[in-house]
């Protein structure tokens, strides 16, 4: 057979590693075309919340194709984009409730640019009220997508190294690890109160996701929000992960009371099944956009910027969140896997336990090699694999993300895998 083009993201090619074909997909499972059937324990890169190839949005795609596929979206607009932001501000207004609140939607096409997107809006806003405010604080350990702009308030490592020279600089407070949280406000106090301000912080909320799965307390965030509305500091939520109910509730921000500036949302937003993206401003920020001068309009888009096909697939995700109860399943499935945690964290192999609404993850003794780049990452993989299972650990981090849908029993399969691999593997 002749070897494939196809160049695969975070993928070494030189190891060989099988890539399997996948077919189809229904629910938590993917089918393969060896006839193998997996369980997808990480909701094929967090994006699937309620189930692959849900049937409501399935159709909401299939109708919108066959109507309206994609139109120009600047001076132009679609029932299925004003739809998609009045959804969205319906939300965050019962969830994030704030005097000046949430309410303008700008489209993109993935967190990487929702993200740019809201430095964008947080640069632009400080240039034209006439400040000159440009530095961002950003978490230790963050993850903000692989853009150029995205990498360079993200945590820096092997990832981004040869990259590093056009990646621009950012100041960064601690990770608030338990015990260590003062700190944390201490360096944000201090960078707020700088006489060169910072134009915004850029955090995500309750739980650094590519980072390890590290979570910190909702106080935490609180104080955070607090300490940069009182020097007039943007906070920009990058919710691209937490998003969408996997933290239990919808945002991550509303279990801290904390509703920021800017709010970033992709992977669940169609409920993972087509790509788009939202950022989500205040009304200050838009209207410091807003004026008769051409040269202070929001310079940013793409070419498929809010495209109605996947807008009708958020539309149908949104009408999901307000016609079922999602927290209440997310609540039972979140449940199950805390307790199942609870039962590896007895192992020798394995320590530091945490979940947080439909995620766990712990971390996993032994292997060679530090963080990301431990060789337990691949060797994990591959016994995953073997036994039916797509899980991919962040390092020596083994983690559960399911859809919302996933059974006990499909969980039990999993949890009872991430235990054999300790006996296994770790040490
Ligand atoms: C995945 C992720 C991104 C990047 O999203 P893409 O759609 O992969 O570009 C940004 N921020 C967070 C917190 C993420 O988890």
């Amino acid at each position: 057979m002749t070897p494939s083009p196809v160049w695969h993201p975070f993928t070494q090619h030189g190891l060989g590693e099988p890539i399997p074909l996948v077919t189809r997909a229904e629910g938590a499972l993917l089918h393969c075309a060896d006839g193998a059937t997996l369980i997808d324990a990480i909701s094929s890169w967090w994006v699937i919340t309620h189930g692959h190839c849900d049937p409501r949005i399935v159709s909401a795609i299939q109708a919108q194709a066959a109507t309206l596929d994609q139109v120009i979206f600047a001076g132009y607009t679609h029932e299925p984009a004003e739809q998609v932001a009045r959804g969205l501000i319906r939300l965050t207004d019962a969830t994030l409730p704030s005097p000046d609140p949430l309410a303008h939607v700008f489209f993109s096409d993935s967190g990487s640019t929702a993200v740019e997107v809201a430095l964008k809006m947080a640069l632009g806003y400080w240039h034209n009220i006439g400040a000159a405010r440009h530095r961002i604080v950003v978490m230790e350990h963050s993850y903000h997508g692989d853009t150029i702009g995205a990498m360079s308030v993200g945590a820096r490592g092997v990832f981004n190294r040869a990259y590093a020279p056009l990646l621009f600089d950012v100041e960064t407070v601690p990770f608030p690890a338990a015990g260590r949280e003062q700190a944390t406000l201490d360096a944000l106090e201090r960078l707020c109160t700088a006489p060169e301000k910072p134009a915004a912080l850029i955090v995500e909320p309750l739980i650094l996701g590519a980072g390890g799965m590290l979570v910190y307390a909702a106080d935490m965030l609180r104080s955070m929000a607090e300490i940069c509305a009182a020097h007039d500091v943007l906070l920009i939520a990058d919710e691209v992960m937490t998003g969408w109910g996997r933290t239990g509730t919808l945002f991550a921000c509303e279990q801290a009371g904390a509703t920021p500036d800017i709010l970033c949302t992709a992977k669940g937003l169609t409920g993972g099944s087509i790509p788009l993206a939202a950022t989500l401003a205040r009304g200050r920020v838009f209207e410091a956009h807003r004026s008769t001068d051409r040269a202070q309009m929001f310079f940013h888009s793409s070419s498929f910027t809010a495209n109605p096909i996947a807008c009708a697939a958020a539309a149908a995700n949104i009408a999901i969140w307000e016609g079922e109860d999602v927290r209440e399943r997310i609540a039972a499935l979140g449940a199950h896997m805390a307790a199942r945690l609870a039962g590896l964290a007895a192992h020798p192999a394995l320590e530091n336990p945490r979940a947080l609404g439909a995620i766990a993850a712990i971390d996993m003794k032994g292997g060679e090699g530090a963080g990301y780049m431990s060789d337990l990452a691949p060797r994990l993989r591959a016994f995953f694999l073997e036994r039916g299972i797509l899980l991919r650990p962040l390092g020596n981090t083994p983690y559960v993300m399911p859809p919302y849908c996933t059974s006990r029993d499909q969980i039990d399969t999993v949890f009872d895998a991430i235990a054999d691999a300790a006996d296994c593997f770790g040490g």
